[in-house]
Order: C-alpha cells, then sequence, then structure tokens
C-alpha cells in the first residue's frame, strides 16, 4: 500500500540539545494533533541519530533517518558510516542521493546504486532523491533528466528490492530558494516518474511507491501539493527545523 509520508531533512544544523528539544516539541505536537495514518520521518545529523531515536520511541507515528550512508559494509573508509551501523541505533530511512550529495560530495549513479543495495540489504528503507537542475527545465529537457536518473541508479534493482524504495522528487531550483514547483508541475513530473517505475518494475509496484515532493514545501503549500495524485508526501528541509511548521505540513493531508 502507498504510504503517505512527511520526511524532516535537518541537514547540518542544531546542536545536540536543539536537536533534543526540537524532536521532542515535534513528538509531542504529532502525539497531539496528528490522527492520521501519516508516516512522519525525522533525518537529524549523524551523532544526534541514536538520542532522537531514543527519544520518538514510544510514537508509532514517528521514524528516524539518517541523511546519508556508505555505500561500504565495512572497513578502513575513516569518516563514513555504514547501514548496519545505522540499523544498530535504530534508523529505518536513509536519504540518498539527495542533490546536495551528488553536487559537493560528486555522487554518482553507480555510487547511489550501491548505497541503495547496502541499505536495502539491512531493511533500511532508501529515500532516493531525484531532480532537474534550472537550466534542464529552462531547456524543457527535465523529463529525460530525472528519467535517466531514475534508470541510472534504480533500474538494477530486483523487483523485491525495489519494493523498499520511497523516491522524492526535488527539483534543485526549488530547494531552499523559496520558489515551490507548482501543484501542476508536481503531479506532472510524479505522474512521470510513476510511469518510468512501472517500465522499470512490476506495475503494481510502481503504483504502490510512495513519491514525495521537495523543494521550500511549508504549511501555506503543503495541502494543494499533497491533494494532487501522484504526490504522497513531502521531504522538507528548512521548515522541518520548526516544530509548529513541520506540524502544520504532516497535517495538510
Ligand atoms: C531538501 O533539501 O530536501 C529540501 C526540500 O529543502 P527545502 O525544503 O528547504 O527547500
Amino acid at each position: 500500500m502507498r504510504k503517505q509520508i512527511v520526511a524532516g531533512n535537518w541537514k547540518m544544523n542544531k546542536t545536540y540539545e536543539e536537536a533534543l528539544s526540537l524532536v521532542s516539541e515535534i513528538d509531542n505536537m504529532v502525539k497531539d494533533e496528528v490522527n492520521s495514518q501519516v508516516t512522519v520521518i525525522v533525518a537529524p545529523p549523524f551523532p544526534f541519530l541514536q538520542s532522537v531515536g531514543k527519544l520518538t520511541q514510544g510514537n508509532d507515528l514517528m521514524h528516524l533517518a539518517a541523511q546519508n550512508m556508505s555505500e561500504h559494509e565495512s572497513g578502513a573508509y575513516t569518516g563514513e558510516v555504514s547501514a548496519s551501523m545505522l540499523k544498530s541505533v535504530g534508523v529505518q530511512y536513509v536519504i540518498i542521493g539527495h542533490s546536495e550529495r551528488r553536487m559537493y560530495h560528486h555522487e554518482d549513479a553507480q555510487t547511489l546504486y550501491k548505497k541503495l543495495k547496502a541499505a536495502i540489504a539491512q531493511g533500511i528503507t532508501p529515500i532516493f532523491c531525484c531532480g532537474e537542475p534550472l537550466e534542464e527545465r529552462d531547456a524543457d529537457r527535465h523529463f529525460d533528466y530525472v528519467g535517466k536518473q531514475l534508470h541510472d541508479s534504480l533500474s538494477y534493482l530486483s523487483n523485491e528490492e525495489f519494493d523498499q524504495v520511497v523516491v522524492a522528487y526535488e527539483p534543485i531550483w526549488a530547494i531552499g530558494t523559496g520558489r515551490t514547483a507548482s501543484s501542476q508541475q508536481a503531479q506532472e513530473m510524479h505522474a512521470y516518474i510513476r510511469e518510468q517505475l512501472s517500465r522499470m518494475f512490476d506495475a503494481e509496484a510502481a503504483f504502490n511507491t510512495s513519491i514525495l515532493y521537495g523543494g521550500s514545501c511549508n504549511p501555506g503549500n503543503a495541502r494543494e501539493l499533497f491533494s494532487q495524485a501522484d504526490v504522497d508526501g513531502g521531504l522538507i528541509g528548512g521548515a522541518s527545523l520548526k516544530s509548529r511548521d513541520f506540524t502544520d505540513i504532516i497535517k495538510s493531508f
């Protein structure tokens, strides 16, 4: 069944104390105000994962994600964190292929494929990000660009592996810019993504895949975006750092 998901990507923000108070506020608001079956995910920085996870343990709606992980299983990879390490501290989801990782850390399609495999092997659900830069949209090549990103990293997965994957469409021109995609632009790209997935995997798996929108999503535009047939929730950056805004986005279904 397709899940409704709202995931907050905290990126490199918050100290330990700030992270704990943010997640406590979110946890309380979700308990008091959210009665739908939304899957709420928070993705704090690595050092805070375990403590944040402990704080949300009693709340069935709340889930824990990492923002990245290594494609390697273990060994001499200084500074890296493996899927099994994440699993051992209660991580259930991991963001793979965020545009900031692709851009600043030069993560290519093959590396992302390996990360997807490594996460799935540990039973961690990858949130696979795709999305075009502004020049590709302006040149009307956005569908081809995103189609290639999907093909180059996802198409080598088996149907069973793909069943574990969540996709996030994040047009780069909308990330952190305050310029969001219109609900029509989001819907047509999400429908295109679902169609591409149904060519790579079985149609039922593609139908059941949650496809999230990301890019300047906020309490003012979430309802309109989430009401689109192929938009199953959001991956939220800036607005996930404020408990009130994040909870209001969760309540937008
Ligand atoms: C993101 O970086 O995943 C994101 C969607 O950021 P923002 O909501 O700040 O645009």
